[in-house]
C-alpha cells in the first residue's frame, strides 16, 4: 500500500505532468490537474491515464505514475530556483524553506522521498542532497496497483467491436434488427464530453434506423 495516502488525501495539484510507466516503459503522459484521495490518486489526468494503467495491470506489468511537480521548469531552472529559495531561507529548516515551492502538505512527503530530514537547516544541505530533492520534485513516484471497481468507472473500455457494427445504422452486422449505441460498444474517449457525444450520436443514428425498419 502507498505509504503517503493519509498524509496526502484531499490534496489537489494543478499544472503537473503525470507520466505512466509499465515495467519501466512510458505508456502515456498527461498535463493538468490531479488529486490525492483516500484510495490513492484521481482527478482529470488520472482518469485519462487510467485505461492505460488498467491494460498494463491486466498484462501483469508493474505500473508507476511519475509526477513532475514542476513541469514548466527544466532541471537546471528548477535547481536555480531551489538555490534562490535556499539562499533566502538559509537559516530556516527545510520544511519552512520550501513553502514557496510546494503546497505545505507535500513538503514532508517530498523530503521523505528524497531521504532528507525536513528539520535539517537549509545552510547544512549539501549539493548532493539538493539534487535528491530536485529528483523527487521532477519524479514524484506513485506505484499503481489497481484501478477503482467498474461500478465507479466513468467510461468503460471494451464492448461490442465496432467492426461488427454498421456505422450508418448502428445495426449489428451479425444479427439483423439489433442496434447498438453508447457504452455497450467498444468506444471510449477522453472525459470531457466525447463519451456523451458518442452516446447521443450513436443513439440518434440507431434510433432513426431502427424506426425506419
Ligand atoms: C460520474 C460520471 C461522470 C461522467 N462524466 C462524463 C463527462 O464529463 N463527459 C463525458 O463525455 N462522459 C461522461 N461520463 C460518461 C457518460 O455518462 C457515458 O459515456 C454515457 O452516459 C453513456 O450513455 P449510454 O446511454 O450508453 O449508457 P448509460 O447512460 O449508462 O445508460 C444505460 C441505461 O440503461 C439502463 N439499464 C441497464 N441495464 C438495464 C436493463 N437490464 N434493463 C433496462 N435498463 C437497463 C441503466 O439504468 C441506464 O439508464 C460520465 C460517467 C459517469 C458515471
Amino acid at each position: 500500500d502507498y505509504p503517503y495516502v493519509d498524509d496526502l488525501q484531499g490534496l489537489s495539484l494543478r499544472n503537473v505532468q503525470g507520466t505512466l510507466t509499465a515495467d519501466g516503459e512510458k505508456i502515456g503522459s498527461e498535463f493538468g490537474e490531479m488529486l490525492f484521495t483516500h484510495f490513492g490518486v484521481s482527478g482529470p489526468i488520472i482518469l485519462s491515464l487510467s485505461n492505460l494503467a488498467a491494460k498494463a495491470l491486466d498484462e501483469g506489468k508493474e505500473v508507476e505514475l511519475h509526477i513532475d511537480l514542476k513541469p514548466a521548469l527544466s532541471e537546471e531552472k528548477l535547481d536555480a530556483r531551489i538555490q534562490r529559495d535556499f539562499t533566502q531561507y538559509s537559516k530556516k529548516q527545510l520544511a519552512n524553506g520550501m513553502k514557496d515551492l510546494l503546497p505545505q502538505r507535500l513538503i514532508p512527503v517530498v523530503c521523505d522521498m528524497a531521504y532528507l530530514d525536513e528539520e535539517k537547516f537549509i545552510n547544512q544541505i549539501s549539493r548532493e542532497e539538493r539534487h535528491r530533492l530536485l529528483a523527487a520534485l521532477k519524479n514524484f513516484c506513485v506505484p499503481i496497483t489497481s484501478t477503482r471497481p467498474l461500478a465507479e468507472a466513468i467510461v468503460t473500455a471494451g464492448g461490442v467491436s465496432v467492426k461488427e457494427i454498421n456505422p450508418k445504422t448502428m445495426e449489428s452486422k451479425l444479427i439483423r434488427g439489433l442496434h447498438f449505441a453508447g457504452e455497450v460498444m467498444d468506444v471510449d474517449g477522453y472525459t470531457g464530453g466525447y463519451n456523451l457525444q458518442a452516446a447521443f450520436s450513436s443513439g440518434h443514428a440507431a434510433g432513426m434506423a431502427a424506426a425506419e425498419e
